[in-house]
């Protein structure tokens, strides 16, 4: 572990294998989130167009960190230990930390995200590919949410397709400290929008020149960029959704990255969640995935009298469920840059990605 992930304010839709594993670790379940009872599709104008019955949690990053973090002893849990570097010799590994710290055991589990040093370590060939686009995201205090627009949005998972310029989605998640109080929520304002390679260079630029490799810290993104996403929404957004962006605050982008990694596993090393595979955000389970890669992993060894034939196990359980989840995440981000050759293309794609059919399939496991 790197640094703490406490304060990170997104929020998570929740599949039901997510509640499982908490309950696999023991960590509490109740009062997990925000309940958006309702899909609705906005037009233009920000007017209802569509609307279904869709009961889904949503729970937040504070909160799903926190309830973790709390099944884990201190004593288990090493801040500020970045990993450098390993070797193994297919019986033991050692692992060597920027502090300068080494450990030593039987297994290495990379679950360090999608920069992973495990992975590139295993399989550097394997490197993210941007996708085209980019994700803003932002919190909204439903306290300052003007209340035609709370009473219109707040209940909901809420879905627009600007005219040309990506896609908007939004939902209700718990305020600060899983406050779930009416009134103290908060709404995770969220936007895909294209941008082609210099202009995703431009933004990954900080005011001192500084260009951010694959990503940017929220704090650096430069004044002038988020000023264009304000006079954007202003210009492109219904007055609802761009009402609601002007009072998102910690407002940040994330650029969207394939990655897929030929196995789990390489001798007596596992790889685990966005380290192995990353899937563009619409199937909203990057999380779910990571936690069933650690359920399957903690049941594949459970005595560890034969770690290499749990290992096998847990490549076979998660490695075609992983492509499965990232290849679907790449087919729902063909919306964002449409390709097709000719005017049949275009219908077809047009009927396969639609306001409908990203209402239907967005944040949904239909992969399995
Ligand atoms: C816009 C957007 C919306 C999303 N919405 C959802 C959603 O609704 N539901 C959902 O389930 N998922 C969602 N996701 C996906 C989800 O955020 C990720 O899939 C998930 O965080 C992956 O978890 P992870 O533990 O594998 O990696 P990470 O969360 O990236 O954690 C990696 C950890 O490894 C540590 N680390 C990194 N390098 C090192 C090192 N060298 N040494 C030591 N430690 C290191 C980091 O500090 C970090 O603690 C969304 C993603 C995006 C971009």
């Amino acid at each position: 572990m790197n640094v703490e992930l406490s304060g990170r304010g997104a929020g998570i839709v929740t599949h039901p294998p997510l509640r499982a594993a908490l309950e696999a670790a023991g960590a509490a379940t109740a009062d997990l989130g925000v309940i958006s009872e309702y899909r609705v599709g906005l037009d233009g104008q920000g007017a209802e167009i569509a609307r279904f019955a869709f009961p889904q949690l949503v729970t937040s990053w504070d909160c799903l960190q926190a309830r973790l973090r709390a099944r884990v002893p201190d004593a288990c849990y090493h801040l500020g230990h970045a990993l450098q570097a390993f070797t193994t010799d297919g019986r033991r590994v050692q692992a060597r930390f920027a502090n300068g710290q080494v450990a030593e055991g039987d297994l290495l589990v990379g679950a360090d995200g999608f920069r992973s040093t495990v992975r590139q370590s295993l399989f550097p060939q394997v490197q993210p590919d941007y996708a085209g686009y980019v994700v803003w995201r932002g919190l909204v205090s439903e306290a300052d949410l003007p209340a035609p627009i709370r009473d219109q949005l707040f209940d909901h998972f809420a879905f627009h397709l600007p005219d040309g310029d990506g896609e908007v989605i939004g939902y209700p998640i718990a305020g600060p400290g899983n406050d779930l109080r009416p009134g103290h929520r908060r709404y995770n304002f969220v936007w895909y929008r294209v941008a082609g390679r210099d202009s995703l260079r431009d933004m990954l630029t900080d005011e001192t020149g500084i260009t951010h490799d694959l990503s940017i810290p929220p704090p650096l993104i430069r004044r002038d960029v988020l000023d264009a996403l304000q006079a954007d929404a202003r210009a492109r957004l219904p007055a609802n959704l761009s009402a609601m962006l002007a009072r998102a605050h910690a407002l940040f982008f994330t650029p969207i990255y394939d990655l897929a990694s030929p196995a789990m596993t390489r001798q007596n090393i596992a790889l685990l969640g966005d380290a192995a595979f990353l899937a563009r955000p619409h199937i909203g389970a990057g999380v779910t995935k990571a936690c069933e890669d650690a359920v399957a992993l903690a049941r594949c060894l459970p005595g560890g009298t034969d770690l290499a034939g749990g290992l096998r196990a847990y490549d076979k359980a998660r490695h075609a469920a992983n492509h499965k989840a990232w290849t679907r995440s790449r087919y729902m981000g063909e919306y964002l840059t449409p390709q097709y050759q000719d005017a049949a293309g275009q219908a077809k794609w047009a009927a396969q990605h639609n306001l409908h059919t990203i209402m239907r399939d967005t944040a949904v496991m239909n992969f399995a």
